[in-house]
C-alpha cells in the first residue's frame, strides 16, 4: 500500500463525511464498515426523515450541547450549517426547514442522504469495504501504522475512528470505538444512555400507554429541587414516558437516577392558564353543564384516560353532585391540573437511547484537527467523543462537522 493512505473505521455520518473529504484532499481512502451497509443509523434517523441539522445561529446551536459544546467551535468554523446545506444541494438533494429550525431532505427520505454519500464516495474513489469489522488499531512509537481487520493487517498513515456510540446497537454502533481508543491510552468519560425514554413503576401511569399530550410543561424535580423545565409534547409508553420534552430532559435525569436521587416530573397540563383563570374556567364549566357528571365536565379540560387518575388523586367521588361542587375540591382540581406528579423509577437502556452521553475525553483530542493528542495520525470523530446535544439536528451536524474537519486534516 502506498503512502498517504487513510483508513476510516465506521461508515456512519461522521465516517462517510470524513472519508469523502480526505479523498478530496488527496488521500487514498479505505472505509471499513462492519455492517453489510453503511449509514444504517442515518437511515432510521428523524423517524426515517433524517433531521440533518438546524438553522439556529452558532451561539444558539452550541447552547443545545452540554457544557462540552464549545469544543466544536473550530469544527463549526470549517464546516457548519451553511456548508452542509450547500454540500447536499451540490449533490442534488434539496432540503427544507421546518418548525424549530429543523432541516430535512425535501423528499422526506433519510435513505436519500445515505444514497448521496454512496455516490459521493464513488466519485471521490473511496474504497468502501462492507462487513469489515476492525478489531485493533496498530501503532508504533505513538504513531498509527494500520488496523487489524478480519485477522489481517492493513497499513496506513492515518486512521479516522468514527465508530459512533453504543445506542441502537442493531445499527452497528456497539461501542467498539471506546475499546479501541482505550487500548491506545485514551480515557473514556463514563457512558450513559441519553435522549432516552423514562420508566415509572405506577400501574396507573403504565395504563396510559399510547396517550400523547401536547402543549404541556414538564418541570424536573430532583431531590425536591426544580432543575429544568420543558414545554411541548409528551407520550405515555408501556413502561413510562417519552416524547420530545422527556428526551430533552433525560440526560440530567439519568445522571440523577444513577446517583440514587429522587426524580419527580411535575406536569402542568394547562400552562396557558394560571390558577385563577383555571379556577374561573372550572366555575364556568360547572355552571354551564349543570347536572352532568364530574367526569363529563372534565372532558373539556383533560383527555378521557387521565380523568380517573385525576379524580382518584383529588379524592373526588365520580358520582359527586356537581351542582353543589365545593370550592375546596375545585382548588384541589386546579392544583392537580397544574402539578400532575409522576415519579420516575428508571430509564430505558442503550437499545432505546437516541445518543450516548460520555465518550472519548475531549482533553485528549485537538479541536483544531480532531487528531488524538496521545497517538499521532489517529483522528477521533462523531458520537464517540464526549459530546451530546438535544434533538433537533444538532447531533448529526456535530458528526458531519467533526468528520469534515478530520478529513481535511489528514495527510
Ligand atoms: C433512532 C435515532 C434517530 C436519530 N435521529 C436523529 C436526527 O434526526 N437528527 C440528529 O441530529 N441526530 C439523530 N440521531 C443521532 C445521530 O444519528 C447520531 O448522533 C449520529 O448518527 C452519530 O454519527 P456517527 O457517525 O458518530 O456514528 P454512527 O452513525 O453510529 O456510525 C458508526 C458506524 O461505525 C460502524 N462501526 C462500529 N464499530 C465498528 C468496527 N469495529 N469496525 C468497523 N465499523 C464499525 C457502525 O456499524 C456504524 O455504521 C438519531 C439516533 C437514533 C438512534
Amino acid at each position: 500500500m502506498s503512502t498517504h493512505t487513510t483508513i476510516v473505521i465506521g461508515g456512519g455520518a461522521a465516517g462517510l463525511m470524513a472519508a469523502g473529504r480526505a479523498a478530496q484532499k488527496g488521500s487514498q481512502v479505505i472505509l471499513l464498515e462492519k455492517m453489510a451497509q453503511t449509514g444504517r443509523k442515518i437511515g432510521i434517523s428523524g423517524k426515517g426523515r433524517c433531521n440533518l441539522t438546524n438553522s439556529a445561529d452558532l451561539p444558539d446551536f452550541i447552547s443545545h450541547f452540554d457544557k462540552n459544546g464549545k469544543f466544536l467551535r473550530q469544527a463549526f468554523q470549517h464546516f457548519f450549517t451553511e456548508e452542509l446545506i450547500s454540500f447536499f444541494e451540490e449533490q442534488s438533494l434539496p432540503l427544507i426547514t421546518e418548525r424549530g429550525g429543523r432541516i430535512f431532505p425535501e423528499s422526506g427520505r433519510a435513505l436519500d442522504v445515505v444514497r448521496v454519500f454512496s455516490n459521493w464516495l464513488k466519485v471521490e474513489k473511496v474504497q468502501v469495504k462492507k462487513s469489515s469489522s476492525v478489531s485493533a488499531i496498530l501503532h508504533e512509537n505513538n504513531q498509527v501504522t494500520g488496523v487489524m481487520c478480519k485477522n489481517r493487517q492493513l497499513h496506513c498513515d492515518n486512521v479516522i475512528l468514527a465508530t459512533g456510540g453504543m445506542s441502537y446497537p442493531r445499527t452497528g454502533s456497539t461501542g467498539d470505538g471506546y475499546r479501541l481508543a482505550k487500548e491506545l491510552g485514551h480515557t473514556i468519560v463514563p457512558l450513559r444512555p441519553a435522549l432516552v425514554p423514562l420508566e415509572c413503576k405506577h400501574k396507573e401511569i403504565r395504563k396510559l400507554s399510547g396517550l400523547d399530550l401536547r402543549n404541556v410543561e414538564a418541570r424536573i424535580m430532583i431531590d425536591g429541587k426544580r432543575k429544568k423545565k420543558a414545554f411541548g409534547e409528551l407520550s405515555f409508553t408501556e413502561t413510562g414516558i417519552s416524547g420530545p420534552i422527556i428526551l430533552t430532559c433525560s440526560t440530567i435525569i439519568v445522571d440523577a437516577l444513577r446517583a440514587d436521587m429522587k426524580v419527580i416530573i411535575s406536569l402542568d397540563l394547562k400552562p396557558a392558564l394560571d390558577d385563577k383563570k383555571l379556577d374561573n374556567r372550572l366555575i364556568r364549566d360547572l355552571s354551564q353543564r349543570r347536572g352532568e357528571s364530574i367526569a363529563s365536565i372534565l372532558r373539556g379540560l383533560l383527555p378521557q384516560q387521565l380523568i380517573p387518575i385525576c379524580l382518584e388523586s383529588c379524592t373526588i367521588p365520580s358520582d359527586i353532585d356537581t351542582t353543589l361542587f365545593p370550592a375546596k375540591l375545585r382548588k384541589r382540581l386546579v392544583q392537580w391540573l397544574k402539578n400532575f406528579r409522576i415519579e420516575i423509577s428508571g430509564h430505558r437502556s442503550f437499545d432505546e437511547a437516541i445518543i450516548t452521553a460520555g465518550g472519548v475525553n475531549l482533553k485528549e483530542v485537538d479541536p483544531k484537527t480532531m487528531e488524538s493528542k496521545i497517538v499521532k495520525g489517529l483522528f477521533i470523530v462523531g458520537e464517540l467523543l464526549d459530546l451530546q446535544a438535544d434533538t433537533g439536528g444538532y447531533n448529526l451536524q456535530a458528526a458531519f462537522s467533526t468528520g469534515w474537519l478530520a478529513g481535511s486534516s489528514v495527510g
